[in-house]
């Protein structure tokens, strides 16, 4: 067993300063039990707690490090540009740097706008989607996740085309009677939404890659045929790709696809580590923001400097020849031979991968929807995950989360860490 004296010490006293003990809720371990580990440092793909224990990292930050920890190329630029401050509120050549890179390399946006987090890109893109078509309906997906923006904080209510229930307190009524809530994949339903609210839909939110409750599977068909509803009645179609932007392909899902969505949001692995996000669109479509246009959107802190450096560093590395075609290879290599494992001792049990994010799921089904997942697989997971601290294999604290692999990631602690989950999963069935 692992010691986490420290960490527990750390955990008591950090229960009397936030709530929880945490700055974001799934940190807090509550769907796996036990203590939070407080990680000390992180360098390539381990992670130290403050008990000295290391892991090998497949959270990676929930995404973002896909370089790996402490990568010097990123430290280094970030190092250069603190020498000269940290912020001013005014422009610098850096932010231009940065939306070269991203511009040059990406043929779904034209102009985009930098802000702080992947919440922020989601909220900004659903504002700028109602001012340019002068609607107010949200037209959402069961299973998507979009960070904690008020309108998009609902759940499907009972029917199949539904005006959610809020899944926070504290959303206003107003805004849940504003999102539509749709099962993903069902092209009829979505239809069904803009026949009965025609001309009030503004916009149609997806994550065309839904990773946040475990990775479910969306057909290319099914987001080409959005594109074409959202089109035929005047919405726009937002992909929020905040967790698959730069992690599935330098274009992210759109570029995987070929789709071409109206506005694009991006997070996590854009600011190498730094809080950066992003939402893009067309030149004409943009023209509506502040001060061009009549959306207003601001930041004290958007296209900080030293967030800025991170990024161009991070996706210098990400536009390298290569870059994803070895990654991919790289986890499909450990997930298949883990999938090879359970499939050999019939567990239901399998691996869902998409580039280098993947996902254990405790299944033998497709999963394509929220619903269709099994949730007695999560008692499953519990196991699993405290099974795998103990032997340094580090996962996000949930089961619906899914893993990342880093360039950082060595074949040798690959092999390692699939031997750990390989031993994991015999323990969880035949203990
Ligand atoms: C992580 C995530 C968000 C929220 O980003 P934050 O930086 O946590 O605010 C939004 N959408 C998707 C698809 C995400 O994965």
């Amino acid at each position: 067993m692992i010691s986490r004296k420290r960490s527990e010490e750390l955990f008591t006293l950090a229960k009397t300063y936030f709530p929880g003990g945490v700055n974001s809720p799934v940190r807090a371990f509550r769907s796996v039990g036990g203590t939070p580990l407080f990680i000390k440092k992180g360098d390539g793909c381990i992670l130290t707690d403050e008990d000295d224990n290391t892991f090998i990292d497949f959270c990676l930050s929930w995404g973002p490090m896909i370089l790996g920890h402490n990568s010097n190329i990123v430290r280094e630029k970030v190092w250069e540009t603190i020498q000269n401050g940290t912020s001013f509120g005014a422009p610098t050549a850096l932010e231009n740097e940065l939306a070269e890179l991203i511009l040059n390399n990406n043929r779904y946006i034209q102009k985009l706008r930098f802000v702080s987090s992947g919440t922020e890109a989601v909220m900004s893109a659903v504002r700028l989607a109602r001012g340019y078509t002068g609607r107010d309906k949200i037209l959402k997906f069961e299973g998507c996740y979009h960070g904690h923006v008020d309108s998009l904080l609902v759940k499907a209510g009972s029917g199949l085309v539904t005006f959610g229930n809020s899944s926070s307190a504290g959303v206003p009524k107003g805004l849940v009677n504003d999102t539509i809530v749709v099962p993903l994949n069902r092209i009829d339903l979505v239809e069904e939404a803009f026949k009965q609210f025609p001309g009030e839909i503004a916009a149609v939110i997806i994550e065309p890659i839904p990773a946040n409750n475990g990775l479910l599977q969306v057909s290319k068909e099914f987001l080409f045929c959005l594109q074409c509803k959202a089109k035929k009645h005047g919405a726009l179609l937002i992909f929020d790709e905040v967790i698959s932007g730069f992690r599935v392909g330098f274009e992210g899902a759109a570029g995987l696809y070929s789709i071409q969505p109206d506005i694009v949001t991006y997070g996590k692995i854009i600011g190498g580590g730094f809080p950066v996000g992003a939402y893009g669109a067309s030149t004409e479509i943009m023209s509506k923001v502040s001060p061009e246009g009549d959306v207003y959107q601001a930041g004290t802190l958007s296209g900080n400097p030293v967030a800025m450096s991170g990024g161009i560093a991070a996706l210098g590395e990400c536009l390298k020849p290569g870059f994803y075609e070895q990654l991919d290879a790289k986890t499909k290599r450990f997930t298949d031979s883990i999938e090879l494992h359970a499939r050999n001792k019939n567990y239901p049990f399998r691996i869902f991968r998409i580039g280098s994010i993947f996902w254990l799921a405790f299944t033998r089904n497709d999963i394509r929807a929220a619903e269709e997942i099994d949730p007695n697989g999560m008692e499953h997971f519990k196991k699993l995950h405290a099974f795998l601290l103990n032997e340094g294999v580090y996962f996000g604290p949930s089961g619906y989360e899914v893993g990342f692999i880093s360039t950082a990631h060595t074949d040798e602690q690959l092999n390692k860490a699939a031997a750990s989950i390989t031993r994991g999963l015999d323990f969880v069935f035949q203990a």
